[in-house]
């Protein structure tokens, strides 16, 4: 049985410290209480400090949203895994805007994904195709190659810790959610990649479902049965929405338990 993660991404939000710390102390009274998931926010870096203080010794994880591969060096604006160290648990690999915006190419992701597994830190590998990729069929071929270079530098996956976020691009942030069964049908594609690399390490790992995922529709995903949580954008800003999805997560896993 694996615990389903369920992980806000708040990307550059909230706009305070403040802000930052009231968010996440009140996700925190939510996981506290619900032991059967696992409970993650990732906020902005310099809000990093603020999260995990409010997050306390609670149930609430912390994560990057990304980091560079090496521990220190002449990388201006980056954070290394050795900064993050007592400050997150989980780091976001490979989103779908830093791909598009920062040039996070595959090669990199693998670098990230290894760089983070080796500093104790767990990472959440996202994939996912565009729109036109997806309209060209090529969703397979895209997964395939995003999840074979994002692993390509383990040697193997159990023990790491690794989740992975399926997340089709053309998803996210735009209300158009893809359909419970067509993000099974990707998410058994990944765990068939896994069972390709690693037959012992295949069923630890945790994959998301992620792309305008809501309260509404977060049980659509959860039911299925490789996938194991979602990782969250705009509904993760607001507590009370984002607990929705905590509570629709504990009820999925009560019922598969
Ligand atoms: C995301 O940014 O990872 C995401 C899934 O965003 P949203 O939930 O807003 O689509």
């Amino acid at each position: 049985m694996r615990i389903p993660v369920i992980a806000g991404n708040w990307k550059m939000n909230p706009p305070s410290p403040s802000e930052a710390t009231r968010l996440a102390l009140a996700v925190r009274e939510v996981a506290d209480g619900l032991p059967e998931v696992t409970t993650v926010v990732c906020p902005p870096a310099v809000f990093l400090a603020d999260v995990r203080r409010a997050a306390g010794g609670g149930r609430l994880n912390v994560g990057a949203q990304t980091m560079h591969w090496e521990e220190s060096g002449a990388y201006t604006g980056e954070t290394s895994p050795t900064m993050l160290a007592n400050l997150a648990s989980f780091v976001i690999v490979g989103h779908s805007e830093r791909r598009q915006y920062d040039n996070e190419t595959d090669e990199k992701v693998g670098r990230k994904v290894a760089s983070a597994v080796a500093h104790g830190l767990r990472p959440i590998a996202a994939v996912g195709e565009t729109a036109d990729e997806r309209r060209a069929g090529a969703t397979v071929s895209v997964i395939d190659r995003q999840v074979r270079a994002a692993l390509a530098g383990l040697e193997r996956i159990a023990g790491t810790g690794l989740v992975i976020a399926y997340e089709p691009v053309w998803a996210i942030g735009t209300g158009d959610a893809a359909s419970g069964d067509d993000a099974q049908a990707v998410a058994g594609q990944i765990r068939a990649i896994l069972r390709e690399l690693d037959g012992d390490g295949a069923d630890e790992v945790p994959i998301q479902y992620g792309g305008s995922c809501t309260p509404d529709n977060a049980g659509e995903y959860l039911v299925q049965p490789d996938i194991d949580g979602a990782l969250v954008g705009g509904a993760s800003l607001k507590a009370d929405v984002f607990a929705r999805i905590l509570r629709a997560a504990a009820a999925a896993a009560a019922d598969a338990a």
